[in-house]
């Protein structure tokens, strides 16, 4: 499976019945862009923008910020780059950003909502963004209505004639719930499915003694997923995946089968994920998803996942 996955890594991924499905790259790091061309990701699909923010006495001017967008631009090579704005929050401080202690960070100001709150920072990354050439969308963190979006596509509105595409990770249920509302006002969806799921559950990331329980092939997490997917529909928005169920190879099928069209995954995991969607075909895994969102609990659903991949071979 691995060396005839290694041996297609550089061909577009479709089902078995012709279903195009992207598979990009998540990044963190101007090298990571290199290693993501390398693995034949088609595009980066969640660039996290606080490698360039945290560890270090003093933010990013705006110029620092283009050179090191251009860079990470150029290395994919005119592919497409989704770069995601600053998620920082109490529970990653910066020192030149002094925040309150929270008792709930994750439920705290973090993400767009620190960003309006406080939109220096957001609005010098707005205008490096606005300057990088190439095919260039921006992503925001953390949303739960289409007023958020409005208010940075007037900030993009006043620093840019012709500013890039505006989309939303989907990781609130909150944006799950709006999607079709979100449609009006965003370019396009992708499920942040790390937080979606911590939302979802009412289990914390990073705490150990939910982890193994922290799943998203959750059926409640699914029907978030569909419910995105529905409403992005209504407006002709894709939606994709850059969570970490995106490299799961249990979700795969499933996701096809929700209507994802694009899968942001680690650069390492792109050769697989392709390999994945190739064996795949879209009317079966439609049926896959239909029986996952009907499932009681995220075992139903594994075991479900796991015998269509035995069953397709
Ligand atoms: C997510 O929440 O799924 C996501 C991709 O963002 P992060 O892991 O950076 O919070
Ligand atoms: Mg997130």
């Amino acid at each position: 499976f691995r060396a005839e996955a290694v041996a297609r890594a550089h061909d577009p991924a479709a089902t078995r019945d012709g279903a195009r499905i992207e598979i990009f790259a998540n990044l963190g790091s101007l090298e990571e862009a290199r290693a993501a061309a390398q693995a034949g990701a088609e595009g980066c699909g969640l660039l996290r923008t606080e490698f360039l923010f945290l560890d270090r006495p003093s933010p990013p001017d705006e110029e620092e910020q283009v050179a090191t967008y251009q860079a990470i631009a150029d290395a994919l090579g005119g592919r497409p780059l989704i770069v995601r704005t600053l998620d920082i929050g109490a529970d990653k401080p910066a020192p030149y950003w002094p925040m309150p202690p929270e008792e709930n960070p994750a439920l705290g100001l973090r993400g767009l909502r620190l960003g309006l709150a406080r939109p220096a920072l957001l609005e010098t990354q707005l205008r490096a963004l606005a300057r990088v050439t190439g095919d260039v969308k921006i992503m925001l963190p953390m949303v739960i209505e289409p007023a958020e979006v409005r208010r940075v596509r007037a900030m993009l509105a006043a620093i840019a004639d012709a500013p890039p595409a505006l989309g939303i990770m989907v990781e609130t249920p909150a944006a799950a719930m709006l999607a079709d509302a979100l449609a009006v006002d965003a370019d396009f969806f992708s499920i942040g499915s790390n937080d979606l799921s911590q939302y979802a559950l009412a289990m914390d990331r990073g705490n150990p003694a939910v982890a193994a329980r922290l799943d998203a092939l959750h059926p409640a997490v699914l029907r978030l997923i569909a419910a995105t997917v529905a409403g992005g529909a209504t407006r002709d928005r894709w939606t994709g995946v850059c969570g970490g169920m995106a490299a799961d190879p249990l979700a795969v099928p499933i996701l096809i089968g929700l209507g994802i069209t694009e899968l942001s995954v680690p650069p390492s995991a792109v050769a697989e994920t392709k390999a994945r969607v190739r064996r795949t075909s879209l009317a079966s895994a439609r049926d896959l998803a239909q029986a996952a969102l009907a499932a009681d609990g995220a075992a139903a659903v594994r075991a479900l996942a796991r015998t269509y991949i035995e069953d397709i071979g």
